[in-house]
């Protein structure tokens, strides 16, 4: 198969857009539409902090990386969870990555921070480990982000990601998540910082090809504490889909956003934030999840 503009060898076929580019016009496409997204839904200008939490992974690496490439000011963090042999080896990619290509990184280690690594805290309480995880890296990313005055803190979701929450969403009707369902998450408080998503139009296909294109070494392991989550069930599904019907997970996602900003009116009543005691971040309670999950509500007393 021939590039489509030059002739020459191609290297990718986007079949939903039917299109076949070689190295060089992959390069060129995927990052003019990166910044398409980035300026169609305002998401950051050039010369603002744009904070990105990066864990090793094919999706995060790629997204500071392109960023870092259109003339942004990118900055990373890579939170150290201290899971055995796997925070080790996502730290060692992250540090190689972040020398290679010149992008900051701050390695950011729990345990130093608070007094217990991810495994140690949930061998001490009862939730489920995969929440914990997920309520600690939310509040590390943005306090830090906060802190380094980011105009935004950049995720790597990607089309897959979109397309499979959303028809979790539709299949339950859950009018307020799909209300809120955006590439860009505005703050819901002054001490929030906005999420936005420059890759959620690419699939994961086309964000590896992309990484290995620019020799970027990323993290094939697993979570050790990853129990396939159900998304994967929705992407399967949304694959076999794709396979028969190219576009169809494209198709999809940006139409129910056009519907989303015309017709969806979903009056969302935001939970009442107020300051928590032992921080000062905001939250619904007295003292935040976070605090309350490394007991520094009992250290206080
Ligand atoms: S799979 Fe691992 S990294 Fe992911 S949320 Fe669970 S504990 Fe955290
Ligand atoms: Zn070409
Ligand atoms: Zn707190």
């Amino acid at each position: 198969m021939k590039c489509k503009i030059c002739g020459e060898k191609a290297i990718i076929h986007l079949r939903q857009h039917n299109l076949a580019l070689c190295r060089k016009h992959f390069i060129e496409w995927f990052e003019k539409h990166t910044e398409k997204t980035i300026k169609k839904f305002d998401m950051f200008r050039r010369g603002e902090p744009i904070a990105i939490g990066i864990s090793g992974g094919k999706d995060s690496t790629a997204v500071a990386l392109a960023l870092k490439r259109l003339g942004y000011d990118v900055r990373g963090i890579f939170i150290d969870l201290g899971i055995p042999v796997y925070s080790e080896y996502s730290r060692n990619l992250v540090t190689n990555f972040s020398s290679k290509f010149g992008i900051p990184i701050e390695i950011y280690n729990l345990k130093e921070h608070y007094g217990e690594s991810l495994p140690e805290l949930a061998a001490r309480r009862r939730d489920k480990i995969c929440s914990m995880c997920g309520t600690i890296k939310r509040y590390i990313l943005n306090k830090w982000a906060l802190e380094i005055g980011a105009a935004a803190l950049v995720t790597g979701h990607n089309l897959d990601d979109e397309a499979a929450t959303l028809l979790s969403n539709t299949l339950r009707w859950d009018a307020s998540y799909l209300a809120k369902q955006n590439p860009v998450l505005p703050p819901t408080h002054p001490k929030f910082v906005k999420k936005v998503k420059p890759f959620a139009f690419f699939t994961e296909r086309e964000i590896a090809v992309y990484a290995i294109v620019m020799g970027i070494e990323f993290s094939k392991m697993s979570c050790p504490f990853s129990k396939g989550a159900k998304s994967l069930r929705y992407k399967h599904v949304l694959n076999e889909l794709e396979v028969q019907s190219p576009g169809t997970k494209l198709r999809f996602y940006r139409e129910f956003l056009k519907f989303q900003k015309d017709y969806l009116k979903v009056q969302i009543e935001e939970p009442k934030l107020r300051k928590c005691k032992i921080c000062g971040m905001p939250t619904t309670l007295e003292v935040c999840s976070f605090c309350r999950i490394f007991g520094l509500d009992r250290k206080e007393d």
